[in-house]
């Protein structure tokens, strides 16, 4: 199957001089209908796409040619039509990496997002073997998936790596440096390279929540013309900005590192080298040490230690309380800096999200605010950063 050429991190960058957004946006448009309609004949993608017929076959042929999608079986309809349905190519896939300080994943997902199986990858102590054990892992999943096509590798990463470094200067660039990653401990920077050379797939890279705000306008949670930030709680906090159309980036890809501004001079270490950080008062860790300094013992882990907060436990309910009203804190600075229509929050924690959910606003609005965004988890919080991958892969192909 013809492989359409091998994409690069460019589009979001060319957005704004680029002269072929509308067609691209279109093309984005009509994929993501067939996606969420399927199967869907070309009037009704019209129709709903609000699209010229002209147009929308325009690109239906261009989406087949490419093999993007499908024609299915004949429809029926009444008065005797029998217009051809149109479906995703239901042989193409995207592998997902979602790199985790605790655990990695490993999954196989259709292009319209849906999870087909997933993994754990047991990563060895020692952080020398870590990236062999990743392509290890990798490449049995590609063989025990021999009959589908895979179109790239979408990985997240709890770090930010340095685009215009690397892609300024690939050669001089020590790729193991150009990452700021904080809570790994192993070369996480050279993932890229030695999985795109053991499999000759490409493996486009993002930080799990610009991946994740990219995944909210990718699948239409969102409309793309807001602005929004993801706020990912896990080991620590990660932001990602959706805003003007785009993912803010900024100078060195360092865009959105709120989790670590400092709130407390006083506070804690944190794992950037400062103290005090908001990561230190309300990511999933500090919600487990407030437990361990409230009923004096060793906490469970978190998935755990939400249970007891959902069960009542006095103990399990106030460390969650103290995260929540930490993490409100913090969004409250978001909201006042970045004014966004939306907060979306991804983690362990959204399941849970009608017990936090509360008390997260709460806080926020305890100080006046120019203006409140609206603050929701993530559509499927638990899997929405594994479906990330699929708009990395995607967003680069398609556009
Ligand atoms: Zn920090």
């Amino acid at each position: 199957m013809p492989r359409p050429p091998t994409p690069r991190l460019s589009f979001i960058n060319k957005v704004s001089a680029s002269n072929k957004i509308p067609r691209q946006i279109n093309r984005n448009l009509i994929f993501n209908q067939i996606r969420a309609r399927q199967p869907i004949s070309r009037a009704d993608l019209a129709r709903v796409s609000g699209l010229q017929r002209s147009t929308v076959s325009l690109i239906v042929e261009e989406l087949l040619a490419e093999r993007w999608i499908v024609e299915g079986p004949m429809g029926r309809l009444p008065r005797g039509r029998r217009p051809t349905f149109l479906n995703l190519n239901g042989q193409r896939g995207v592998l997902a990496l979602d790199v985790h300080p605790s655990q990695t994943t490993l999954a196989v997902l259709d292009l319209s997002g849906k999870i087909l199986s997933q993994n754990l990858i047991a990563l060895p102590e020692d952080p020398k073997k870590v990236i062999a054990a990743i392509v290890d892992a990798i490449q049995k999943m590609i063989a025990a998936n021999s009959e589908r096509s895979f179109d790239g590798i979408g990985m997240s990463l709890p770090g930010r790596f340095n685009l215009q470094l690397r892609e300024s200067n690939p050669a001089r660039t020590n790729p193991a440096r150009s990452i700021f990653a904080p809570n790994v401990s192993w070369p996480i920077g050279l993932v890229k390279s030695r999985v795109e050379d053991a499999t000759g797939l490409p493996v486009v890279v993002d930080n799990v929540a610009n991946a994740c705000a990219l995944s909210e306008v990718w699948f239409g949670d969102t409309d793309g013309m807001h602005d929004l930030v993801v706020v990912n709680v896990s080991e620590g906090i990660g932001t990602g900005i959706f805003a003007n159309g785009r993912i803010i980036r900024g100078e060195g890809g360092l865009a959105g590192e709120f989790g670590h501004v400092q709130v407390d001079p006083n506070g804690l270490p944190c794992s950037c080298g400062s103290r005090g950080c908001w990561e230190t008062v309300a990511s999933n860790r500090a919600g487990m040490r407030y437990y361990t300094e409230i009923a004096k013992k060793p906490s469970p882990a978190f998935e755990n230690l939400l249970k007891l907060a959902a069960a009542g436990d006095p103990a399990g309910k106030e460390s969650i309380d103290r995260m929540c009203i930490a993490l409100g804190r913090g969004l409250h600075m978001i909201a006042t800096a970045l004014a966004p229509t939306e907060i979306v929050v991804v983690g362990d924690i959204t399941p849970l999200w009608y017990l936090v959910g509360p008390l997260v606003e709460a806080e926020m609005r305890r100080n006046p605010l120019v203006r409140v965004p609206r603050i929701r988890p993530a559509h499927e919080g638990n899997k929405a950063r594994l479906r990330s991958a699929v708009a990395l892969v995607m967003h680069e192909n398609l556009l």
